[in-house]
């Protein structure tokens, strides 16, 4: 390789795929894997869809995956979903491939069967088997329908060849048709696509060879390749080799690499796994062929990619989230400017969990994600200056956000640092990407050149001189209206989080919505090496364990700890989507003692031994504790507001101090970020 001076040089080295007319030289090794948007869907949609890639194209990106289009109807994966079936689909789709190619940029369709994750009544599958996180039993293809569906792939290939797309991807895991076929657990057909694990892999084999043919020797063809199941009756490690082999031979250009079916109750992507901590399968794989293979899963920053790369672990590194939380990725990378990366912190709240609720994916960190076309920080020459009062996450979206118009902003914290309730949460075991953020606020801030007034709370007059004031001065831990809470032993979670306070071997938690969760697995989390972390969750070595299952070592929590709430549903079910079963099963696993129905009487006892008072259904009972910690949520802090109000000011409410009930930072953030685009 060149000597570069580059702090990258492995990244930001040129790939060629594919060969003569049809091959593609991408400009680095980052892809940004598929992930569906759910601007996929409607036609109208496309010339958003057109913008959210073009921006990350311009922003350096070596190749990007579409979401999953299904190769038929069958295949949807809700009804009237995303699909490449037509030659008037290829057409309309030449929007999507001229926008990324006029900023230089490479794009792959992604061809995805849904099988018995389709939301639909239509589901097909291996077999009829019912998937345990969708309501419809599917059909099992016949033999002739197998055919036509593998023939269906490979015509949605040769469209996507005609859309312009320069590559596409056979969506081959996570759980999806193909992955149906592939593991014993889907697959009991007793025909020619089924048996033996040679005659599972029939169904892929058949999409790529039929998919060559159409497409021609040159065209490149990705093909994502489940490394690890994670579900019982999941492939096997030679199982997986076989397969990649047979993959290379029959003419697959890439293997993508895919961790876990959505079915698993392993958290593969989630803020709480280890970064990386997959990569060792992908370098595994690369060992046995000899073909180009991509790492997926938890990779974040430009260091991580670069290592995997450099150590020969990967040739490409593939990150979905990352680059819908920064556009321009690559480029701050290539630009020695890493540290003005806004980094994906793996939260899933506006991405993950909105596109399995039906809703448009966004990101929590960058609400312009997939709204590049109506949320726009348009410059502004006014020279209008503007205070923004609290840098929690909405005040540091908003200052940074009117900074970036070119507005004169100026930031006041009371605290001595900036973050505000962020700063709370990056406390917690598994949330430490969270700091990244803050990275991210203090650098932008240093970068657009905001004056920022750190231990300073201004008063209403002092405001006055502003033109534009927005006021962000978050909230406070409530306190309830409970008997002896004046006891020495109550704390908020606040003094917990912020080392306030050191709490002793039991504890009762008040309140268990996201907080209340949060500060159990504070109390009851022994630090864990990656290792560790994988024996918690049962994952084991696919060698000997089919799927890269085997039995979970328990954890030894560090306290007895009892989270409550007042409501009777089961605790942690308003957690997000995609991440709050694996909170829930974190607290089984440290033996939270988990209390609903409660309805909370007193606190009483000497001040080193309280004792909580509750009672459930009527029964009165007793916990004796040595700290009460209470996460009774938040109220708005607005006395500031009020000054000004009083004063005639005009200002602007955002984020906790505007709505505290459900506060979080996903809101604030846009918040803020909408009302500086307002501004
Ligand atoms: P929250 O989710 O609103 O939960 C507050 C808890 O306090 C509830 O369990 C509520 O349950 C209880 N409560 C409310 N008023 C009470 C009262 N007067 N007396 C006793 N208990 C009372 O608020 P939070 O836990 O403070 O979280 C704040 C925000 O951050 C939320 O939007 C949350 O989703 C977000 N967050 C999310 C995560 C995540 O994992 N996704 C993690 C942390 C925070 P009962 O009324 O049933 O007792
Ligand atoms: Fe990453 Fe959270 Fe943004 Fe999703 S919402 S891309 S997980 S920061």
């Amino acid at each position: 390789m060149a000597e570069t001076t580059s702090p990258y040089p492995h990244l930001l080295t040129p790939l060629t795929l594919g060969s003569g007319e049809d091959a593609v030289t991408l400009r680095n090794r980052v892809v940004m894997g598929s992930m569906h948007t759910g601007l996929e869907d409607r036609r109208v949609d496309l010339s958003k869809l057109a913008a959210y890639f073009a921006e990350r194209a311009r922003g350096g990106t070596g190749l990007i995956v579409t979401g999953g289009y299904a190769p038929n109807k069958r295949g949807w994966l809700k009804p009237f979903a995303s699909e490449m079936t037509t030659r008037l689909h290829a057409m309309r789709h030449r929007e999507v491939t001229e926008a990324v190619h006029a900023e230089g940029g490479a794009i792959a369709l992604q061809v995805l069967h849904a099988g018995r994750y389709g939301y639909t009544p239509l589901s097909v599958s291996a077999s009829a088997q019912k998937s345990p996180i969708t309501p419809f039993r599917p059909s099992a293809l016949s033999t002739k329908a197998v055919d036509r569906t593998a023939t269906d792939f490979a015509k949605s290939v040769a469209l996507a060849k005609k859309a312009g797309y320069d590559a596409v991807e056979i969506m081959g895991s996570e759980g999806y048709l193909i992955n149906q076929f592939l593991a014993e657990r889907t697959n009991d057909r007793t025909d020619r696509w089924g048996g033996s694990a040679y005659h599972r892999m029939r169904f892929p084999l058949e999409i790529v060879r039929r998919s060559r043919e159409l497409v021609g020797a040159g065209f490149p063809i990705v093909y994502r390749i489940s490394l690890l199941d994670l579900v019982d009756g999941g492939q096997t490690w030679d199982e997986v080799v076989d397969l990649a082999r047979a993959l290379e031979e029959a003419g697959v250009t890439v293997l993508n690499t895919g961790i876990g079916w959505h079915e698993a109750r392993v958290p593969t992507i989630i803020t709480q796994v280890p970064q990386g901590i997959w990569v060792e399968h992908t370098a595994r794989l690369r060992r046995e062929v000899g073909i180009p293979v991509c790492a997926s899963n938890r990779i974040n920053t430009p260091e991580r990619a670069e290592s995997i790369l450099a150590s020969g672990q990967a040739d490409l590194v593939s990150m979905a989230r990352p680059l819908l939380a920064d556009p321009a990725f690559v480029r701050k990378a290539a630009e020695g400017r890493a540290d003005e990366i806004n980094t994906c912190i793996a939260c899933n709240q506006a991405c993950l969990d909105h596109v399995f609720s039906n809703k448009k994916a966004s990101c929590l960190v960058n609400p312009r994600a997939c709204h590049e076309t109506t949320l726009v920080l348009a410059p502004t020459r006014a020279k209008r200056t503007v205070a923004v009062v609290g840098a929690g996450p909405a005040g540091l979206a908003a200052a940074v956000s009117a900074a970036e118009r070119g507005l004169d902003v100026t930031l006041f914290e009371r605290a001595e640092r900036i973050g505000g309730q962020f700063r709370l949460a990056m406390e917690v075991p598994g949330k430490e990407d969270f700091r990244e953020t803050l990275r991210y606020f203090t650098r932008r801030l240093e970068v657009l050149g905001v004056d920022v007034r750190l231990g300073t709370a201004p008063t209403a007059e002092d405001l006055k001189r502003f033109d534009e004031v927005v006021v962000a001065t978050g909230v406070t831990p409530r306190v309830p209206e409970i008997d002896g809470l004046d006891h020495p032993a109550v704390v908020t979670y606040a003094d917990v989080l912020a080392g306030r306070v050191v709490p002793g071997e039991r504890v009762a938690v008040i309140g268990a919505g996201g907080i209340g969760v949060d500060v159990s697995v504070w109390l009851t989390h022994t630090e864990e090496t990656p290792e560790e972390w994988l024996a918690h969750w049962g994952v084991g070595d696919p060698s000997f364990d089919r799927g890269g299952l085997t039995a979970p070592t328990p954890r030894t929590p560090t306290r007895e700890v009892t989270l409550l709430q007042r409501k009777t549903t089961p605790i942690g079910i308003g957690l997000g989507k995609t991440s709050g079963w694996a909170h829930r099963a974190v607290l089984k696993q440290s033996g939270v003692r988990l209390v609903s129905g409660a309805s909370y009487d007193a606190v009483a006892g000497a001040a080193d031994a309280p004792v909580l008072h509750y009672s459930v259904d009527g029964e009165p009972r007793e916990l004796a504790v040595d700290l009460i910690v209470l996460c009774a949520g938040q109220e708005s802090v607005r006395d500031l507001y009020d000054e000004l109000l009083a004063l005639g000011v005009s200002a602007t409410l955002i984020g906790g101090a505007d709505v505290a009930a459900e506060l979080d930072a996903k809101r604030a953030i846009g918040q803020g970020t909408r009302v500086a685009a307002a501004l």
